[in-house]
């Protein structure tokens, strides 16, 4: 028995947390389906990200790719598009590719092997426990930051939970308190647990299921944990972006590149600035440089935010023209109306949607 688990019953704890859940548990989408890739589809799109803004994405995404064979045959972009606002994108480019694997190697149906499932693109510890527990009842943990929150709780324990081994603590204590019969039901009820009752501020201890286990409840320490090293504040970037037209009433977008923030998602021309008198002449020496387009800028016509957990863009958005010349790989001059076809970053999405307002007013 693991060291924390002196004077912890796991089996009424099991009892007692799992009635609690079949009792209680929100009705949730995926909740209604013992599909797989349902499942799968759900787990990727709530790491990191909330229920109520997961449950429209689930409902379109599955509405667009019904099927594992549908996904795996997608082009990007159709992916990227339906991922649009969701954040995270190497989320859905993984999921894709993953899925891919999937159709090719497992004949369409997910591998409800650990080794196998371990093995596809983006499938870390934690994704591969939430799966395979929920949708095959694998007793195999699933450790995030919600489920360190409350057993860092439940077992009193003031170890930093951005450390990797603490992550393996848990994985170890999860690993023998499992039930051998519903894993499935075990693992999403610690998951409610956390979402409704043991919540990051003000843990509801009056109505919990489990406060006669709870060690921190005992002592009277719960709202000092987890420990958790704080962030460095994000980084504030300035930026300036363009709206470029040609004469026929095309505009210049651009493809991030294949790799780091925002990967191969389309956008607006934009680079890092520094001076504010500065901002026109940067963007044209930047579109010069890059795209071989050398635009008359005219105005400035907007600003955006988009924050990121390390960085805040903060977007002067401008508009111009240029002559209609041919492009570098990676650029497209698009009509209005198409831009609506491509994955943007949320900043670019607003400057996008802006835009179509002024057009429609004219
Ligand atoms: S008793 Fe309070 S701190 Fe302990 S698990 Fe329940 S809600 Fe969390």
């Amino acid at each position: 028995m693991h060291p924390l688990l002196e004077n912890f019953s796991p089996e009424q704890f099991q009892q007692d947390l799992v009635g609690w859940y079949r009792d209680q548990k929100r009705d949730l989408p995926w909740r209604r389906s013992a599909d797989p890739y349902h499942i799968w589809i759900s787990e990727i799109m709530l790491q990191q990200t909330k229920v109520d803004t997961v449950i429209p994405y689930y409902y379109r995404f599955l509405e667009a790719f019904p099927t594992i064979e549908a996904l795996a045959q997608a082009e990007e972009d159709q992916v990227m598009k339906q991922w649009e606002g969701l954040g995270y994108y190497s989320r859905a480019r993984n999921l894709h590719q993953a899925v891919k694997e999937v159709a090719e190697e497992y004949g369409g149906i997910v591998p409800s092997g650990k080794k196998e499932f371990r093995s596809l693109k983006g499938v870390g510890p934690y994704t591969a426990g939430a799966v395979l527990s929920i949708a095959f009842d694998k007793p195999e943990p699933a450790v995030d930051g919600n489920v360190m929150r409350v057993f860092s709780r439940l077992l009193c324990l003031y170890e930093d939970i951005g450390k990797q081994s603490t992550k393996s603590t848990f994985e170890a204590v999860l690993g023998e308190i499992l039930p051998l019969t519903s894993p499935s039901d075990f693992n999403q009820a610690v998951m409610e647990l956390g979402a409704l009752i043991c919540t990051p501020t003000s843990p509801g201890c009056l109505l919990c299921p489990v406060q006669e286990h709870c060690k921190a409840r005992a002592a009277g320490v719960q709202e000092e944990l987890p420990v958790k090293e704080k962030k460095k504040a994000p980084r504030k970037q300035e930026m300036a972006a363009a709206i470029i037209w040609n004469g026929r009433g095309e505009i210049l977008i651009h493809q991030r590149p294949d790799k780091g923030l925002l990967a191969r998602l389309w956008e607006f021309p934009n680079t890092a600035v520094e001076k504010e008198a500065e901002r026109a002449e940067e963007m044209g020496a930047y579109l010069e440089a890059e795209a071989s387009v050398t635009p008359e800028i005219e105005r400035p016509v907007q600003r955006v935010e988009q924050t990121f957990s390390h960085l805040i863009w903060n977007v002067h958005v401008y508009e111009g023209k240029a002559e209609r010349t041919g492009l570098p790989e990676g650029w497209k001059w698009v009509p209005l109306d198409d831009i609506a076809n491509y994955a943007l970053p949320v900043a670019h999405q607003k400057i996008y949607k802006t835009l179509v307002e002024r057009m429609e007013l004219k």
